[in-house]
């Protein structure tokens, strides 16, 4: 593993330009629990109240639960080594994460693949709000403009992922030399796309997952096996080390 962790930070010291793309493997030991799995969110709440169908029709029985999840226990939750580490590099970050725990840690450019827990968006006349603008007491919070009803601002199921985000990350993903992929499994489509994108356009990948995932065997160089909070700071303390 020593060796390993060299290797990868010889590879992204010569790296001319290096994007980290990560998942919900990065915010667990931040106490977020992932949405799959038997310990996943969605094996405690029906993933069916983020379908965006089923929000735009009952938007009460939705809001119950995105309001217990992201804007109840979700709401505490504090960056972990491995952001502050991978802030520490300095490196453009694609997530899947809507948890804002990139740039807490001091990530400049973070692309929200799946956009973000900290806004959300009128359905009426599509105003945006920070969060702690709304008012999250009434069963479905209203934008006080025009009554609307308020949509957290992250990818619901059955929604297209934000033009911005897209564009911005398949340009990343093809201009890198070097991609750090960290906590992510790639079951999610289409940001599982991301990785290979880069690997197309000849990046070297360095993957940091508890196990092996579909990156793995694919199209990862190098394959640090562990838990992102342990893995990341020994890479980045060897990174600025010599
Ligand atoms: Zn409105």
């Amino acid at each position: 593993m020593e060796e390993k962790i060299k290797k990868a930070a010889e590879r992204i010291k010569k790296s001319r330009k290096l994007v980290a793309f990560t998942g919900a493997g990065i915010s667990v030991a931040s106490g977020i629990p992932p949405f799959r799995g038997p310990d996943g969110l969605w094996s405690k709440y029906d993933p069916s109240c983020f379908d965006i169908d089923y929000f735009m029709a009952h938007p009460k029985e939705s809001w119950r639960l995105i309001k217990e999840i992201f804007y109840g226990f979700l709401q505490n939750v504090e960056p972990n080594p491995a952001h502050y580490a991978l802030a520490r590099l300095g490196c453009p970050v694609i997530t899947q994460n809507i948890d804002n725990l990139h740039q807490r840690a001091g990530s400049r450019e973070v692309v929200e693949y799946h956009g973000t827990a900290e806004t959300l968006v009128c359905m009426s006349c599509g105003k945006k709000f920070r969060r702690d603008e709304v008012d999250f007491s009434s069963e479905i919070p209203s934008c006080k403009y025009c009554g609307g009803v308020l949509k957290p601002d992250f990818v619901f199921f059955r929604e297209s992922i934000p033009k911005e985000a897209f564009d911005r990350s398949v340009e990343l993903a093809k201009e890198c030399d070097t991609m750090l992929v960290v906590g992510t499994t790639g079951e999610i489509m289409p940001a599982s796309r991301i990785p290979y994108i880069a690997k197309m356009a000849g990046a070297y990948i360095i993957e940091v997952n508890i196990k092996p995932s579909n990156f793995t065997y694919e199209i990862t160089d190098i394959f640090l096996q562990g838990k992102a909070e342990e893995v990341l700071p020994k890479l980045v303390d060897e990174v600025f080390h010599a």
